[in-house]
């Protein structure tokens, strides 16, 4: 369905109210839109910013109808939103990414084979359903890290295996569920890219990141990527647009990679996930480029032009996450922010998020500077005045 760019005043509407949710309002809106997030929670971080805010399941009937009625387009912000959801909606409005593209990043399986038919390599894996499948394994992938198919997030729903043993005890902790086995490989470092591609086959994209996890969960983004030549970053440009394009995507896209080394000496690529939405490895664009990739997402689904988008400061960006606001006692606090805010360069984003846990993401910091070694030194000093660890 195409109904030409909608121009501001139009209400564009997401599927999911977290901080990615929250941070697509916010860039709508600076825009002139307005928005309609359908999120069950009432206190979601997006709902509590939004024009309208429809708290209902994401298959209730009645939720998604309403969401029809005001919004004119409809965007999602996680890639776990049922696909029928998006499907329904897209009987009635323009919906970007489409339903069937983020049915393909729901499950590890069908991603991957998306991977090999867009040309781009990944992990060597096995896909695990039956017992059978799980006897047959190739013993090549071990040691490697049995992934559930669907619905993880974070190092959530992973566990690392060193043989056919504790293979076999973590799918049954895991449920018996599918599931994939990966190779576990030796990473030089890890790098994303995000693209945007418009409905008319178009696409841009972000400078390539260099990404630090943490326990399975990202921690640190740095741009421009210090580990990353100009023709291995070329390389992953090339490749998240082909992945895009197979797909015929309309929206924002990351490509995780991982890096290794190769057989000649250099170094390759191997993609790791991806996801239909902006991404946590892209908040930095907010401070550091002159489009965000969540205006990126609103150009994408308003069918606006998309302009290639130009990093003005290297930046590097610190997760926050809920183990700030406790502190070695235990005891809930708040973390210290003047003394970071008084640090040249630091933009403070918070979600909004009403109660703290472990591990749950509260916000990120982004550091900005004329040059990436003050832009570093800032941000390991804000690591320090928070109780990060070193960069
Ligand atoms: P998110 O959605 O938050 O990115 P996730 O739970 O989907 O995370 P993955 O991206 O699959 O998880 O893995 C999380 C991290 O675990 C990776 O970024 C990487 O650091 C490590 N990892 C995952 N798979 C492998 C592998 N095959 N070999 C080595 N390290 C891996
Ligand atoms: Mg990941």
């Amino acid at each position: 369905m195409s109904l030409g760019p909608l121009l501001p005043g139009a209400t564009l509407g997401v599927m999911g109210g977290g901080q990615l949710g929250r941070m697509f309002v916010h860039a709508a809106q600076a825009l002139g839109y307005r928005t309609a997030v359908l999120d069950p929670d009432a206190a979601s971080p997006a709902g509590l910013v939004s024009h309208h805010h429809i708290a209902t399941g994401y298959l209730d009937e009645a939720g998604l109808a309403t969401l029809a009625d005001v919004a004119d387009a409809v965007t999602t912000e996680f890639e776990n939103v049922p696909a029928d959801a998006l499907r329904t909606l897209a009987t009635r409005r323009p919906v970007a990414p489409a339903g069937d593209a983020v049915a393909i990043c729901q499950d590890r399986a069908r991603e991957k084979a998306h991977f090999g038919a867009s040309g781009v390599p990944c992990a060597p894996y096995a896909l695990i359903e039956t017992p059978e499948q799980l006897a047959a394994v190739d013993g090549a992938l071990l040691p490697g890290i049995l992934k559930t198919a669907r619905l993880g997030y974070d190092g959530k729903g992973q566990v690392r295996v060193a043989d056919r043993a504790a293979l076999a005890a973590a799918w049954d902790a895991l449920g018996r569920v599918a599931c994939v086995l990966e190779q576990r490989l030796a990473l030089r470092l890890e790098l994303s890219v995000i693209v945007a591609r418009g409905g008319d086959g178009q696409v841009v994209h972000f400078p390539v990141q260099q990404n630090l996890h943490r326990d399975g969960i990202l921690a640190v983004t740095e741009v421009p990527a210090p580990g990353v030549s100009p023709a291995l970053a070329a390389q992953a440009v090339q490749r998240a647009g082909a992945i895009a394009a197979e797909m015929g995507y309309v929206g924002v896209l990351c490509v995780e990679f991982f890096v290794v080394d190769d057989a000649a000496g250099g170094l390759a690529l191997v993609a790791n996930e991806m996801a239909p939405r902006p991404h946590n490895s892209g908040h930095y664009t907010i401070d550091a480029c002159d489009c965000s990739q969540f205006e990126a997402q609103v150009r994408c689904m308003a069918g606006l032009p998309l302009v290639v988008p130009r990093l003005h400061s290297p930046a590097l960006m610190l997760n926050l996450l809920g183990d700030l606001w406790f502190d070695a006692a235990g005891t809930e606090r708040e973390p210290a922010w003047a003394p970071v805010l008084a640090l040249p360069g630091t933009h403070l984003h918070l979600y909004g998020k009403t109660s703290a846990r472990r591990g749950r993401k509260m916000g990120h910091l982004t550091i900005t500077a004329a040059d990436a070694a003050t832009a570093r030194a800032t941000a390991d000093r804000a690591a320090q005045l928070l109780g990060l660890p070193p960069l």
